[in-house]
């Protein structure tokens, strides 16, 4: 029997507001427990929410990015649970009327690209976090999170294995951190899904019954979780058993999903109009203002790098990427007219860095100030190609300043015509075969020439006069 799978993820995305969605408490990651908390964070009675505008402008500029419906007009309610990190007892979502509805991203995989549609966007706050491991018996409750805006982005189940679910991840990452409305930061979990999954038989159009998969926070998780999950299906239906619905927990220690809770036991959420907030009205013209002020997205600055600064599609595409990666790169840019050479250094040296490490941009020791710095010091001469090289494996390392790599490690290229003539001369004195050699029509000596030259003045000679002097000198 061959049977094909069906995923709709749920992304939490916190959005980088300053302070929380309703109260004026600080969004800051980090801080000591219970320091960011404002007394309507700790949901005492009698406070009442407000709510940040902010919050809305960063969900409608996400809308407008991905196609989608804006609802002018959208309203808060009350999702009620009980756990110890949500102190008021329940959570103001946006179930009836969410900021953004209907929109779609493209995502793109090996088999090419496929377009995925969003269900809605709504807003929401975050709840604290509960910590088990720090007090022997108890369990500490800190509230720096709570309420904390979210942005819960909700795919039609139209994902279709491991490979697409974690490319759309990464194009609503993508999205997120252009648009500036979230770090990105996947290992703070300022970006968390739920992975939904369910299999039916090739060819039937009722979908499955589903597993939610709850809170997965990298890349290499979701795809394993999902794999996991299909494999856990497929046998349960092959011994002729059905699936439950029910949530589930991944433990990435373990590679294997667990059952939290079946439909039975899931929660009521007994959802009602949040009596505390009016609906909220976006006008006209504040929409407008958004849409007029969207930034720079990749598929834009794609085609700018191509038309405006000449780089190959590939070399653009590879740039646009990541937010990250386009910074440091329009940083350099501003340094030097030699926007290929700064592009060369981001797609060779760079990116073979960060393969290596296997790490992302963001996560490196480069900074976009540092990285121009190095290519200035190429362009002005002050060090060859082959040293920027090694200067930058040293600031890979260490993140050090590039000036002061150059000088402690006296990096600086020689330029003085003199010194370089006489070890040019040397190395011809001392190799007279090679000369007469070269002189007999062996061209390809020439290198070898060149090659002592450096190795003499360790690598620091400009090749350009090195080139220069030797022509001049074995003619
Ligand atoms: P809930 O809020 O209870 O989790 P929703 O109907 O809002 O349920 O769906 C949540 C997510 O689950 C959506 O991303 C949706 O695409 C996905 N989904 C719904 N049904 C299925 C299914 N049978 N198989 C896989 N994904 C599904
Ligand atoms: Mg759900």
């Amino acid at each position: 029997m061959s049977w094909e799978t069906v995923i709709g993820l749920e992304i939490h995305v916190q959005l980088s507001t300053k302070s929380k969605l309703f109260s004026g408490g600080s969004t800051g990651f980090g801080a000591e427990p219970n320091t960011h908390v404002d007394l309507i964070d700790m949901g005492l009675p009698g406070v009442l929410p407000v709510a940040n505008r902010d919050a809305f402008f960063k969900a409608i500029r996400f809308g407008l990015a991905t196609n989608a419906e804006i609802n002018q007009t959208s309203t808060f309610d009350r999702k009620n649970y009980f756990y110890p990190d949500l102190p008021k007892g329940y959570q103001i979502t946006q179930m009836a009327m969410p900021i953004v509805g209907k929109g779609s991203i493209r995502i793109e995989t090996d088999n090419g690209e496929k377009l995925i549609n969003i269900t809605r966007a709504h807003l929401e706050e975050d709840a604290g976090k509960s910590i088990h491991d720090l007090f022997e018996g108890e369990t500490g409750v800190d509230l720096n999170r709570a309420g904390t805006p979210l942005l819960e982005i909700v795919s039609e189940p139209e994902i279709s294995n491991a490979q697409e679910a974690v490319a759309y991840f990464k194009a609503i990452r993508q999205i997120v951190t252009f648009l500036d409305i979230c770090d990105g930061n996947m290992a703070q979990g300022s970006m968390r899904c739920d992975v939904n999954v369910s299999i039916r038989k090739s060819g039937d159009r009722e979908l499955g019954t589903r597993a939610e998969i709850k809170n997965i926070n990298s890349f290499k998780f979701i795809e394993r979780a999902i794999n996991h999950e299909i494999a856990r299906q497929i046998k349960i239906i092959e011994s002729g058993n059905s699936v439950v619905q029910e949530t589930r927990l991944y433990d990435s220690i373990k590679n294997e999903t667990r059952s939290m809770r079946s439909k039975e036991e899931a929660n009521d959420y007994r959802y009602f109009p949040c009596p505390d907030l009016l609906p909220v009205v976006i006008s006209d013209d504040e929409l407008n203002e958004i849409k007029n002020n969207l930034p720079e997205l990749p598929k834009q600055k794609i085609k700018r790098y191509v038309n405006e600064i000449n780089l190959d599609e590939s070399e653009a595409k590879i740039i646009a990427a990541s937010k990250t990666m386009a910074n440091i790169f329009e940083e350099a840019c501003k340094k030097t007219k030699d926007s290929k050479l700064v592009a060369k250094w981001l797609v060779g040296d760079v990116s073979a860095l960060l393969n290596k490490d296997n790490i992302d941009i963001e996560e490196s020791n480069l900074s976009s100030s540092n990285f121009a710095k190095l290519i200035e010091r190429i362009t002005d001469n002050t060090i060859s190609g082959k040293i920027a090289k090694s200067v930058l494996e040293e600031v890979w390392i260490s993140g050090d300043d590039v000036d002061k790599i150059i000088e402690s490690k006296g990096l600086v290229q020689i330029q003085d015509e003199t010194v370089l003539e006489k070890v040019a001369q040397s190395i011809i004195d001392n190799n007279p075969s090679q000369v007469k050699a070269y002189k007999d029509g062996k061209d390809k000596l020439f290198g070898f020439f060149v090659g002592q030259v450096m190795k003499e003045t360790q690598g620091k000679a400009n090749p350009k006069s090195v080139n220069e002097i030797l022509n001049k000198l074995l003619k």
